[in-house]
């Protein structure tokens, strides 16, 4: 573009709607790092009350860095939890905000200079769209999740449709044209429970995507080549907008700050990629039984490790001791080949810390992203909602291994000898490690000088810009 076309066409401006909760707070950030860098006027909007105390430090941390992001606050309207059908505070939180959103209109309107596009999470879509619809205003979701859930999750609606008045008991595999058969087994629990909040948002958005200007995605052509084709070429479902690929959104600067000193002088006296990383991401919490046995197979399985453990689904309640929640005696055994923390680590740092060889992870889909980058090979243990279509992922990139026998791990139990022995297969596989080598290089590729991202990028402010 050449100074005149600036002068004609300014920065655009965006404004950025994340939902509750690390996993789409973070993508969030990480884009609007993006879209600044690539000279958008960037208003990112914070839903209050905040749910978890790391979503309001990252909030700030990251508007400290940022202070030409215009961050306006959305104060939302009560909610009435008994007409609701959930107890999970981010599921509620999701909701608040759909019920509020009508107050978004003036709000949006008011904005100065007008904006140019509003980019919505995926799991507000319904509520949003029409309001960005009444306003002329170009909507985008960010899925936050892998383009395999996305060909799920918009597919889904016809998938129920098939199982009519029998929904759910009648739901069977997924069939996605074009897409390896997804078992009723991987279909995320919630969605086979009659009448709970998160399935009837899910089926109410699930028709709506079509109805965006486009969903971005934090995924690339090197992890997810398949499924981002056929999205795009309107195979999963037709007048599918376009899907732009934005990943790997990789953790940046304004994250940092939490990996405490001793856990990196710990990681710098150990051998390289000795280290096996475990931990569930933000918001699961494992059963105080199936601690115990991750304790024991870290033990047999002979490797050094670095643990985190969670023992609430919000942050801000998590109070009790470690030793309180894994037990006096094997927190002694575990201190003789490894660290067991109890807070918010730097995750970033520690995949990408030279010591650590191995990820056991839930497969969030941030935590996979995250594990890609680095070139971490996966132990995948899914435990709810998405992450058994993300752990599809993983396994048939070769990123990592999933024991699909495992079951869910919110609901299965998995014995401290399995878990040890599998650790021990994972950190030995050179295969694993050569692939997820592979995946990284793609990955940096993508986000590199004249890669996938920088155009993609471009391609998007240009077209926002040719709208002002
Ligand atoms: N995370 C972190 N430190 C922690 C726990 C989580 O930095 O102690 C980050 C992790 O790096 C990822 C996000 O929180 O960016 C979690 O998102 P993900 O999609 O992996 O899982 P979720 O928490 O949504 O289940
Ligand atoms: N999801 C969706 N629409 C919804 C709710 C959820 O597409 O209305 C998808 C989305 O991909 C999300 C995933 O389901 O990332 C899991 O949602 P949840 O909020 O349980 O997990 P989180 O991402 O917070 O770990």
């Amino acid at each position: 573009m050449s100074a005149c076309d600036d002068l004609l066409h300014p920065h655009p401006h965006v404004a950025l709607l994340p939902s509750a909760g690390m996993g789409h707070l973070t993508p969030f950030l990480r884009l609007a790092t993006q879209l600044v860098h690539h000279h958008c006027n960037v208003t990112l909007i914070t839903t209050h009350p905040i749910v978890s105390l790391s979503e309001s430090k990252l909030i700030t941390h990251f508007l400290a860095a940022f202070p030409q992001v215009n961050q306006v606050k959305f104060n939302l309207l009560p909610l009435d939890h008994t007409t609701a059908n959930s107890t999970d505070p981010f599921f509620l939180h999701f909701e608040t905000i759909r019920r509020s959103a009508h107050l978004l209109s003036p709000l949006l309107a008011s904005l100065s200079p007008p904006l140019h596009a509003l980019v919505c999470d995926v799991t507000l879509i319904s509520s949003v769209i029409p309001v960005t619809e009444s306003l002329h205003l170009p909507n985008y979701i960010l899925f936050t999740s892998s383009a395999k859930m996305l060909s799920f999750f918009s597919y889904f609606h016809i998938h129920a449709s098939k199982a009519g008045d029998d929904y759910p008991a009648m739901l069977g595999d997924v069939e996605i044209p074009g897409l390896p058969s997804i078992p009723r087994s991987s279909i995320p629990p919630l969605l086979l429970i009659p009448n709970n909040l998160f399935a009837n948002i899910f089926k109410v958005d699930s028709p709506k995507v079509t109805k965006s200007n486009g969903v971005l995605i934090n995924t690339f052509e090197g992890l997810e080549a398949l499924s981002l084709e056929l999205l795009n070429g309107g195979k999963v479902v037709e007048g599918m907008p376009p899907v732009i690929a934005v990943g790997p959104l990789m953790p940046c600067d304004f994250e940092k700050g939490e990996l405490g000193n001793n856990q990196l002088k710990w990681l710098n006296e150990q051998p390289v990629g000795s280290v096996v990383y475990v931990s569930f991401g933000s918001r699961t919490v494992i059963s105080r039984d199936q601690i115990r046995e991750i304790g024991h197979g870290l033990i047999r399985s002979g490797c050094r490790f670095l643990w985190v453990v969670k023992d609430k689904k919000v942050d801000k309640e998590d109070e009790e001791g470690l030793e309180e929640v894994v037990g006096r005696e094997l927190m002694e055994s575990l201190k003789a080949k490894g660290l067991v923390v109890k807070n918010w680590v730097d995750q970033g740092e520690i995949l990408g810390h030279k010591a650590v060889g191995g990820f056991v992870s839930h497969c969030g889909w941030n935590s996979v992203i995250e594990a890609a980058w680095h070139g971490v090979p996966i132990l995948a243990w899914p435990q709810h909602g998405d992450q058994k279509i993300n752990a599809e992922v993983v396994e048939s990139s070769r990123l990592g291994m999933w024991v699909t026998s495992w079951g869910w791990g919110e609901k299965d139990m998995v014995k401290g000898d399995e878990f040890g022995e599998r650790i021990r297969e994972m950190m030995g596989s050179e295969l694993l490690r050569g692939q997820a080598t592979h995946i990284k290089e793609e990955a940096r590729k993508a986000l590199g000088d004249g890669g996938s991202c920088e155009m993609t990028f471009k391609r998007l402010v240009a077209e926002w810009k040719m709208k002002s």
